[in-house]
């Protein structure tokens, strides 16, 4: 039987990236994985298809609504080859998973493929291509999470689908019902719209992105409606039902009245549920919480002492670079070093354009702490670089105490947010000021300066550009 310092199940990016960290420490490692390609959800229906398809769909709606306006003019009518836009989505995807089996290769990390679950704390049965049995002195689970469903919805997969499938459609909808406006919901409900679909999203919550400040909850919200979505807010889904090829969905909106919605397609995006399935963790001694999470403490620690566990099967935010830094904080950990993460300083990031963008805290989170805060906004209308693409929605919101002026939350929508929310985790992750970011220079034209001027505004209330 094969022996390894540690082995880690499931190959996302929590996993693969504790294994190159681990074999980078010493120890000699192993990766499970139940799929014939390496990456986890991120790399094969979440993260990298996603973004491949909302910058394909982002190209035809430049091409055929801004093109013209920049002086760009073709001939004839441009169209969309969903088949080629699908595949190129694959061939994106394959290069990126096949990269990850590089990097096994180049850390002399084993890779196994099949099923992997607990014989007891130290062993692993595997199921599948590579059928045995490893043994291990600590163990990671990183198995990630899947797509949660309400219990009255029946997911046939084709017609009622989940992100995994609208990821790979065949056509593309008349009319796609989204329920839940959360980031799924509302990136994937981009890609559709831009490529012609209806778009209806029935949200329970009173708002968009409701974890996120208001205020970009608001101007996303403006976004879709501007794009002629119908964004049915508090309204609680009571029934989805298929007749053919036709999907009904009921819901509840708050007058207590029963509203109908009819498409072709309904993409359910209530969330994600921790996964467990299969692992048979109590035959390691590891606890499951109420919630379907395996339990950790403050050194992701099970409630086995070898064993540890990462990712979206844990709580906290199921982002992959909180994973990631998840899994170098385990490796580390058992390797005897003492790393930490700063779960206020990971960014969350929904790549719809304009991106929303935010790390630390929201406006609603320091009121309820009692925390005096100050203000500081600048809109991407009043930037050069911002009007020479065109790009002029969004702002940067920068909250700061109001006694040390220590940066306490940035919140953005806007051309590149996803980017520009890197210089606020940096400051932040210094207990920088707003005015330390507004002394530092910022390349002009950039949309970067942006968070120069929220900065010096929540500093004096002197940006400079307004
Ligand atoms: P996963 O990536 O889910 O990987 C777990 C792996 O474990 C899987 O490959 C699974 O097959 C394997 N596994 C499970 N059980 C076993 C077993 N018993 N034996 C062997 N293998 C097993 N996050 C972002 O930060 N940015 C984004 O832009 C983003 N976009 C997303 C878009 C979509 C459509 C979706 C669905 C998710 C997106 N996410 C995004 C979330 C991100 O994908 C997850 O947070 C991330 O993948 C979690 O990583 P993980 O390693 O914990 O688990
Ligand atoms: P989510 O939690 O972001 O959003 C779910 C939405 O569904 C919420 O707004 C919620 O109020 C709503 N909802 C729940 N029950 C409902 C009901 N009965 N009727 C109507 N609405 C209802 O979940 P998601 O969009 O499915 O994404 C799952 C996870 O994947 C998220 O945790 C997210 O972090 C991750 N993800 C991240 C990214 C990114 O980082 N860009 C992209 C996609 C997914």
């Amino acid at each position: 039987m094969n022996s390894y310092d540690v082995a880690i199940i499931g190959s996302g990016p929590g996993g693969y990236v504790a294994a190159i960290r681990c074999a980078q420490l010493g120890m000699k490692t192993a990766i499970i994985e139940k799929y014939s390609t390496l990456g986890g959800t991120c790399l094969n229906v979440g993260c990298i298809p996603s973004k491949a398809l909302l910058s394909s769909s982002h190209h035809y709606e430049e091409a055929t609504k801004h093109f013209e306006e920049h002086g760009i003019e073709i001939p004839g009518e441009i169209k969309v080859n969903l088949e080629k836009m699908i595949g190129r989505k694959q061939s994106v995807v394959d290069q990126t998973t096949g990269g990850i089996d590089f990097l096994m290769k180049k850390n002399k990390i084993d890779v196994y493929e099949g099923l992997g679950s607990f014989k007891d704390a130290t062993h692993i049965i595997i199921e599948g291509k590579d059928a045995g049995e490893i043994e291990a002195k600590n163990i990671i689970i990183a198995t990630g999470s899947k797509p949660s469903n309400l219990p009255f919805i029946e997911l046939d997969k084709e017609r009622i689908i989940t992100s995994t499938e609208a990821l790979k459609l065949k056509e593309i909808p008349k009319h796609m019902i989204i329920i839940g406006g959360g980031v799924i919901g509302l990136e994937l409900g981009q890609v559709y719209y831009r490529l012609g679909s209806q778009v209806t999203v029935v949200e329970y919550m009173d708002r968009i992105l409701p974890t996120m400040d208001a205020g970009l909850s608001k101007e996303l919200n403006k976004v879709f409606k501007k794009a002629k979505c119908k964004m049915m807010l508090s309204h609680k889904v009571q029934s989805v039902e298929r007749i053919g090829d036709e999907v009904i969905v009921k819901a509840e909106n708050k007058k207590g009245e029963l509203v109908e919605f009819k498409g072709d397609y309904c993409l359910v995006s209530v969330g994600r549920r921790p996964y467990t399935d299969g692992l048979n963790a109590e035959a390691a001694g590891v606890n499951i919480n109420d919630k379907g999470q395996v339990d950790v403490n403050d050194h992701l620690q099970t409630s086995a002492s070898n064993i540890y566990a990462i990712g979206d099967v844990i709580k906290g935010a199921m982002l992959a670079h909180k994973a990631e830094e998840e899994g170098v904080f385990v490796a580390e950990t058992i390797a005897g070093q003492k790393p930490h993460i700063d779960y206020n300083l990971i960014p969350g990031v929904v790549y719809t354009w304009p991106e929303v963008a935010a790390v630390g805290k929201t406006e609603e989170e320091l009121k309820a702490d009692n925390v005096e805060y100050k203000v500081g906004q600048f809109p991407f209308r009043a930037l050069g670089r911002a009007r020479a693409s065109g790009d002029i929605d969004g702002f940067v919101k920068i909250l700061a105490d109001k006694v040390t002026d220590e940066v306490l939350g940035v919140h953005m929508i806007g051309a590149r947010c996803a980017d520009l929310i890197a210089e606020a985790v940096t400051a932040m992750e210094f207990r920088a000021s707003a005015e330390d970011i507004s002394r530092m220079s910022h390349a002009h034209p950039t949309f970067a300066e942006a968070v120069k001027e929220a900065a010096l505004a929540a500093t004096e209330d002197r940006a400079l550009h307004v």
